[in-house]
């Protein structure tokens, strides 16, 4: 994968004329557990890596300065840098797909924490002795608010394989599929006030494919947040807004690295 990666980087700088002495750096953006400081992925849960060497890996191809983080950082770094967060220092990114990543930025950097492994924002427990999730604990964020989860409720009670997309379309007129939409609405509300409880940043933002919905999820998590946020409407209740660079918010935040 590395190779691939690396054949087709130089190829589009061939592409493009630029020569090697041009490029100031490489930003990388992994799935899964990354040791920053070493250029290790530890663990990569959705690619099948196990200490992947990839900053070593990657300089036989690119012999300049590499840098590598966590996916759902890098998208939420480059959300602050160039999208819906660039107005804003403080920005949560949570990326509602497969799984829920999550992003932290503080003051314009990612955090992460000094130790391996942090911000892992969709596997904090909503629910004790919930629902299984992939990481090995019960009840997690992920559990419920991930699109995988919404597709496994929706099949639960009505028996059918739906998309995201047909439940929330569905649901404006089908009340279990109302009552679906509305739960998962209700646990996406109850992780976000946990993190504005804890971080209280300026902006959360959400990517990925369910975050599509826009306002159907924006106003009613807007609401909660004014509900039950920590010190109501004597704090300051964070904007919320959806992401607005796609797949690129990944390559601009990974560029952002360097
Ligand atoms: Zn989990």
């Amino acid at each position: 994968m590395i190779d691939e990666i690396g054949k087709a980087a130089l190829a589009l700088l061939e592409q493009q004329k630029i020569p090697m002495d041009q490029c100031v750096g490489v930003g990388i953006g992994v799935p899964g557990t990354v040791d920053r400081k070493q250029g290790i992925v530890r663990y990569s849960n959705n690619i099948g890596w196990e200490d992947v060497d990839v900053v070593k890996e990657m300089e036989a191809h690119l012999p300049i300065p590499i840098y590598i983080a966590n996916d759902a950082d890098c998208a939420a770094l480059g959300e602050t840098i160039a999208g819906a967060g660039r107005d804003y220092q403080d920005v949560i990114m949570l990326t509602l797909g497969t799984g829920v990543g999550g992003g932290i930025i503080l003051d314009g950097s990612i955090y992460e924490g000094k130790g391996i492994g942090g911000s892992e924002l969709g596997h904090m427990v909503i629910v004790e002795n919930g629902e299984q999730c992939t990481c090995g604990r019960k009840g997690c964020l992920e559990a419920y608010v991930s699109a995988t989860a919404l597709i496994r409720d929706a099949r639960k009670s009505i028996g059918k394989e739906l998309t995201p997309e047909e439940i929330f379309s569905m649901a404006r007129e089908d009340e279990v599929l109302k009552e679906i939409v509305d739960s998962y609405i209700r646990r996406l509300g109850v992780g976000i006030v946990n993190i504005v409880n804890i971080f209280r940043p300026q902006l959360v933002l959400l990517g990925g494919r369910i975050a599509a919905q826009g306002e159907v999820l924006t106003k009613p998590l807007s609401e909660s947040m004014m509900q039950s946020c920590f010190g109501k409407n004597r704090s300051e209740i964070p904007e919320l807004r959806v992401a607005s660079l796609g797949n690129e918010a990944g390559i601009v935040g990974a560029a952002g690295l360097i």
